[in-house]
């Protein structure tokens, strides 16, 4: 199939769209979705509901709370054995399995070579913007794992890349699409060192002025580093969320998940040495006191955004520290993770505050087609999460099932533009992989 007949049929089963009837294709059959087509995704690495919910039945995270009573939530269970992020947020916007989209770990190929860092030119298959794109749909995506360099889209493409501050002398190039908004989301860029204090304190609240004031503190250098990196995506959301009517808008935040490698152990030290008593007291609720920032987070974002648009807070993974593995080595990096992530939907082709098992992370791509009232493809090995749809919704998603797409191979994106190598960016990138165990 080539890209005008999926561009033609996607415009005969996309709901709302006046040529059905005109074409005289089964216009009255084609059922019309219960559910607005603007779809906001907000992916949150490593949310796990093993952490939420105590804080959740506390009343911490008033926004979630909001959010779950008018949408339905439960696990996103992940590749097992446990797969790296990059992989998986393939996985989830592509629906396809990793073989199949491209996109190995966080460098080239999936027996790493540790050298190549994943770029954007991995991608052999469309993700779900590609897809909106060719059926006339406009998305701002910011942050998802493996776009760099950004490239090109039916609307705008902010890469992951844009978040490593620590570059210092990085080169803009590559980190936004359309080029020419490069210097207004460069100018977005939140160095570490000038995160606020008073985040800092919402995460370790008993640390001193001296303390925060000590340049060789290299815990609290790496807090910093990792709230610049949200504070920097939740800038470009801000800035760009009402620029136009996004037909798809998805900001990926990965903070959550650098605290939890980081931070976790002060928590629940696990199988790892346990930590000193000081160090307990300081970052032992760094991982929750971050869940509960994400939180004021979630309701800015939500509010952003009109309150009937299909709206997503999704994980590729969930977290339980390190594991000792049968040789008796304490293992890091994806060893820390536990496969199920969380996963909320708020849409009318849901019913309201319910609450299902569990959905499989390759049901996340049909999912959001379905949400934006397009049909996955045949060759997408899920399928659109099925429980607690309203009747509505059940019937639209089994006519958008009947009327699969053979294939959107044909969509499958351009090699990214050549940007100039970057030395100082490669480095940054892999020293904070490396510090978090995923790379030797
Ligand atoms: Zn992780």
């Amino acid at each position: 199939m080539i890209r005008s007949e999926i561009r033609a049929l996607l415009l005969l089963l996309a709901p709302l769209t006046l040529l059905v009837p005109l074409l005289g294709c089964g216009g009255d059959e084609t059922p019309v979705s219960p559910a607005p087509s603007q779809t906001i995704v907000i992916g949150i690495d490593a949310l796990d509901w093993q952490v939420v919910d105590p804080l959740l039945e506390a009343g911490e995270l008033p926004n979630l709370a909001a959010l779950a009573n008018v949408a339905t939530s439960g696990v996103n269970l992940s590749f097992v054995p446990l797969e790296k992020s990059p992989l998986i947020w393939a996985s989830m916007a592509t629906g396809l399995e990793p073989e199949d989209h491209g996109v190995g770990g966080f460098l080239k190929g999936r027996d790493e070579d540790y050298e190549t860092l994943a770029s954007a030119g991995d991608w052999r298959s469309p993700a779900v913007w590609d897809i909106a794109g060719a059926a006339g749909r406009r998305s701002c995506v910011i942050g998802w794992w493996v776009t760099y360099p950004a490239r090109a889209i039916e609307g705008v493409m902010v890469s992951d890349h844009v978040s490593y501050t620590e570059a210092g002398s990085r080169n803009p190039d590559g980190m936004v699409q359309p080029a020419a908004l490069t210097d207004e989301v460069a100018a977005l860029v939140v160095d570490w060192r000038d995160v606020p204090d008073d985040l800092v304190r919402r995460l370790v609240p008993t640390v001193t002025d001296a303390q925060l004031a000590d340049p060789d503190d290299q815990r609290l250098r790496e807090l910093r580093v990792v709230l610049a990196g949200d504070l920097t995506y939740l800038a470009t959301a801000r800035h760009l969320a009402d620029r136009e009517q996004w037909d798809l808008f998805a900001v990926y935040l990965r903070g959550l998940d650098l605290m939890c490698h980081k931070f976790w152990v002060y928590m629940d030290p696990g199988d790892a040495r346990e930590p000193a008593a000081d160090d307990r007291a300081l970052y032992g609720d760094v991982v929750p006191n971050y869940v509960r920032l994400l939180d004021d987070w979630l309701g800015e974002l939500v509010a952003m955004f009109p309150a009937d648009a299909n709206l997503v807070v999704v994980s590729d993974h969930g977290f339980h520290g390190p594991r000792r593995d049968r040789s008796g080595t304490i293992r890091k990096g994806v060893a820390e993770h536990r496969p199920d992530g969380a996963l909320v939907i708020r849409s009318a082709l849901y019913r309201q505050g319910t609450r299902f098992d569990r959905t499989f992370v390759l049901n996340m791509g049909p999912t959001l087609l379905a949400l934006m009232g397009l049909p996955p493809s045949q060759e997408m090995p899920g399928r659109v999460m099925r429980d607690h749809l309203t009747d509505a919704g059940l019937s639209y998603v089994e006519h958008l099932e009947q009327h699969r797409i053979g294939s959107y191979a044909a969509l499958a994106p351009a090699p990214p533009p050549e940007v100039a190598e970057d030395p100082a960016l490669d480095a940054a990138v892999k020293k904070q992989l490396r510090s978090l165990g995923y790379v030797d």
